[in-house]
């Protein structure tokens, strides 16, 4: 007899796109019918035949406090009392963004949008605007949302389903894309040589968590922010999976590295839709309707969304120890990884961010992270789904961890992955 779940994915993929809203849902990579979710509290997340699960996905990063938290949950509610959108300024907004700017200080003015995409394609807007230039370098592997001009090489579902470059998007778009190697700085080094005058930005996830987690070598960021600098370039950090994540400050406080423009996303919004970019004064007061750079949005700034991502903020803000919690946590996962493991699988951490790669060399950039064996990937997926642990469907995606998940659930994980490594080792 079929799942709830096998129903449901067969009534959704007549109306809906293979069945889902966003492509790696689907668990296509790992050859499973995907989950449809009732509920989720705290690290567990229930499905349609009642399976509670222990999360490590987290909504893709935005569960760092663990789902449904009661503090957020309360606010959102009390603010949906006062109703769903107004299309004018509130004092939410103005909260937020002083949010951001005390815990990012390189936020110091900042616009929110509605997702992580809108954030990224309108800070290149940005950084084309203020510099009057047209090139922008991205890196490989690294996902910057799903806009025309940055769907090229790009990471998460695009890498998953390799397809890297999506039909529908016009040659015309993508031309002013060039691509350099994550963790690479000769291959930097030459478009900025090749195109003098010419970079309007360079973009980056500063800690790669859309091609598994891939982290910065020493002294690549502090390149990254010499080289955009001598070229009057923008350094921008796409901080939509790292924002508030590694750090109140994100990567850029991690690592000390201060980009010029900032996006922000996923935690921001706290569980609800909210992206954000933003950066210095000078630069900022390019856009409308300051400026000549034009960006908006309806439901910008929605009042139940800022509601949520205030909420999330305060409660990170007011417990910074819950950064080292994280780490403790992702340590152990990788520890015993590790432990069973040894070199015959990759294990890269950045906080509660974790990258496990079935190969036995360093992963550093994509074509590292790509010689991954995604077969055993899809073994070590169904494995611990039957038992009851939901992984990312896809070894390009991060594992996350939150505050909520327990000792116990962290033990329990620990030997089941232990378990799976060991018949197959
Ligand atoms: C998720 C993500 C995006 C896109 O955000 P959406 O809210 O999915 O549009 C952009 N950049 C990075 C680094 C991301 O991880």
């Amino acid at each position: 007899m079929d799942t709830k779940s096998q129903e449901l994915f067969r009534r959704a993929g007549l109306h809906i796109p293979g069945g889902v809203n966003s492509p790696v849902r689907a668990f296509r990579a790992v050859g499973r019918c995907p989950r449809f979710i009732v509920s989720a509290h705290g690290d567990r997340i229930t499905d349609a035949d009642g399976n509670e699960m222990i999360d490590y996905v987290c909504s893709w990063g935005p569960g760092i406090l663990g789902h449904a938290h009661e503090r957020v949950i309360k606010r959102v509610q009390k603010a949906c009392e006062y109703g769903l959108s107004f299309g004018a300024p509130t004092e939410g907004e103005i909260r937020l963004a002083e949010l951001i700017a005390e815990l990012v200080p390189s936020m110091e003015v900042s616009r929110l949008v509605s997702s992580g995409t809108e954030a990224v394609m309108s800070a290149v807007r940005v950084a084309r605007g203020f510099t009057k230039r047209d090139k922008i370098i991205k890196f490989k592997g690294c996902y910057h949302g799903h806009s025309d001009g940055l769907l090229v090489k790009a990471g998460s579902g695009a890498l998953t389903t390799s397809v890297p470059d999506s039909v529908g998007v016009p040659q015309d778009y993508t031309q002013n894309t060039l691509v350099a190697s994550y963790n690479d700085k000769a291959s930097v080094e030459a478009l900025f040589l090749a195109n003098q005058e010419e970079i309007a930005a360079v973009i980056v996830e500063p800690v790669a968590a859309n091609m598994g987690v891939v982290l910065p070598k020493d002294g690549f960021l502090e390149f990254l922010r010499e080289i955009t600098k001598k070229y009057g370039a923008l350094l921008i950090f796409d901080e939509v999976i790292t924002g508030f994540r590694l750090g109140l400050g994100g990567a850029q406080g991690y690592y000390q590295v201060t980009p010029d423009l900032t996006t922000l996303g996923k935690i921001v919004g706290g569980g609800m839709p909210i992206g954000a970019y933003g950066g210095k004064g000078e630069i900022m007061e390019m856009v409308s309707p300051l400026g000549p750079i034009y960006q908006a949005g309806t439901l910008s700034g929605n009042p139940i969304a800022t509601a949520a991502g205030i909420e999330t903020l305060q409660i990170l803000k007011e417990d910074p120890d819950i950064y080292s919690r994280l780490a403790q946590k992702a340590g152990q996962i990788a520890g015993a990884v590790k432990e069973v493991a040894g070199e015959k699988v990759c294990v890269n951490q950045a906080g509660s961010l974790l990258g496990i790669f079935f190969t036995p060399s360093l992963v550093m950039d994509y074509e590292s992270a790509a010689a991954s064996d995604t077969t055993r990937y899809a073994d070590y997926f169904g494995y611990l789904l039957d038992r009851d642990i939901y992984v990312a469907p896809s070894q390009f995606e991060a594992m996350f961890l939150s505050d909520a998940h327990t000792q116990e659930d962290i033990a329990y994980t620990c030997r089941t992955i232990g378990e799976f490594l060991s018949s197959i080792i």
